[in-house]
């Protein structure tokens, strides 16, 4: 009788041990590889999303377990203040979606910054204002007064989804005198050069024209993993962040500075003294010195640490020796590139530079980043 008893004690005992195992999703984080640059960490950051307390899908603490799952460092909260459509079921509340957010993010180290979306029709269209001590007070008739009171806060504010298909039916993104007018009124930090998937190249130019912050963010509204998913191909785009550390001092300061870069959809869009780091810290060649007998080929081996598939053009013009016209540096792997001396009869030792573009490193609107890959090559004769 004891014994029985004792088994089904062990039986349950163990139940109680694995199922919880087997019963829910185990709680993971994943790592996004993209190496911090000079004395700065690269964070992964996306300033625009919303939840139920606009027109969201999703209860706020929710966006900060999204965000530590999928490896970012910051997110903003930033509901709607003139679009309500749930206030039937949820009283208006600028200010509480931030808080509930911000709870859940201090448990799981993951910075919620508080923001607003100052929704008008274009002109404007619609502001982000984040770094904001209320919400509440950006309920306003007029547009500009929501803007001033913003500015009055400190916040750092910034023109989303420019072109987006809802306030311009034919995708491009248009400037206005109203944005000169925030312009010079410093009211006017940054544009998103991506929302939701959509590249704005009028938005990436007016960054570089006007000194003003690249973004890109998500927009998110539904749960994210509806439209998202933790790969390095299926993540939401992410503002990079280049700053001293994740707390909200640090990454307004690096956003006024205007020290960001655009993640999206496999590519990088931003300033080159952003993008080369990256590039030179995610990639190795690991035997640059290769030696060519005759016309036999041989490899140099490339290493990529990030999670970016970096996508190389050779300059047409190079013909010093054959190498591949097209290369992709695949992410988290290591490639072989096939080299080949044009004649059989080469001899000597030389520095060979081949150059090529990096095209989904965007330092201009149609301008890939150049990258020499320079090798010690010794020539043997040979068949
Ligand atoms: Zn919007
Ligand atoms: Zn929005």
């Amino acid at each position: 009788m004891r014994s029985k008893f004792a088994l089904a004690g062990l039986v349950l005992l163990l139940a109680a041990l694995v199922l919880p195992v087997f019963a829910r999703q185990p709680r993971v984080r994943t790592t996004i590889n993209i190496p911090d640059i000079g004395e700065f960490k690269t964070l992964k950051c996306d300033f625009h999303t919303h939840t139920v307390f606009s027109d969201g899908k999703v209860w706020p603490d929710i966006r900060a377990e999204e965000a530590w799952r999928e490896g970012l460092d910051v997110i903003a909260i930033t509901d709607h203040i003139e679009y309500q459509p749930h206030k039937e079921d949820l009283p208006t509340s600028h200010n509480r979606s931030f808080e509930i957010a911000k709870a859940q993010g201090d448990q799981l180290q993951v910075t919620v910054i508080r923001g607003s979306e100052i929704t008008r029709r274009m002109p404007p269209g619609h502001l982000n204002a984040i770094f904001l001590n209320a919400s509440d007070t950006l309920e306003v008739d007029e547009w500009r007064d929501a803007v001033k009171e913003a500015h009055e806060q400190g916040a750092f504010i910034f023109w989303n989804h420019p072109g987006w298909t809802g306030q311009q039916p034919d995708g491009v993104a248009r400037w206005y005198p109203e944005h000169t007018e925030l312009l010079e009124k410093g009211w006017l930090h940054g544009i998103e050069v991506v929302n939701d998937g959509n590249y704005y190249p009028e938005a990436h130019q007016w960054c570089i024209e006007h000194n003003l912050t690249m973004l890109s963010n998500s927009d998110v509204h539904n749960p994210l993993n509806l439209d998202y998913d933790a790969t390095p191909q299926g993540r939401r785009p992410l503002t990079l962040v280049f700053a001293t550390d994740e707390s909200p001092e640090a990454v307004k300061e690096a956003l006024f500075a205007r020290r960001t870069a655009v993640y999206y959809n496999n590519s990088l869009v931003g300033d080159e003294r952003f993008l080369r780091p990256i590039f030179d810290r995610s990639v190795e060649v690991k035997n640059p010195s290769v030696t060519l007998t005759g016309t036999a080929g041989a490899h140099v081996q490339i290493r990529n640490t990030s999670d970016i598939d970096y996508q190389l053009d050779r300059d047409a013009a190079f013909n010093a020796i054959q190498a591949p016209k097209s290369l992709t540096l695949r992410a988290g792997k290591t490639v072989l590139v096939q080299l080949r001396s044009e004649s059989k009869d080469r001899s000597g030792q030389e520095r060979i530079s081949i150059p090529y573009t990096v095209r989904n490193l965007k330092v201009a609107p149609r301008k890939g980043m150049p990258f020499l890959l320079d090798l010690d090559v010794t020539f043997v004769p040979g068949r």
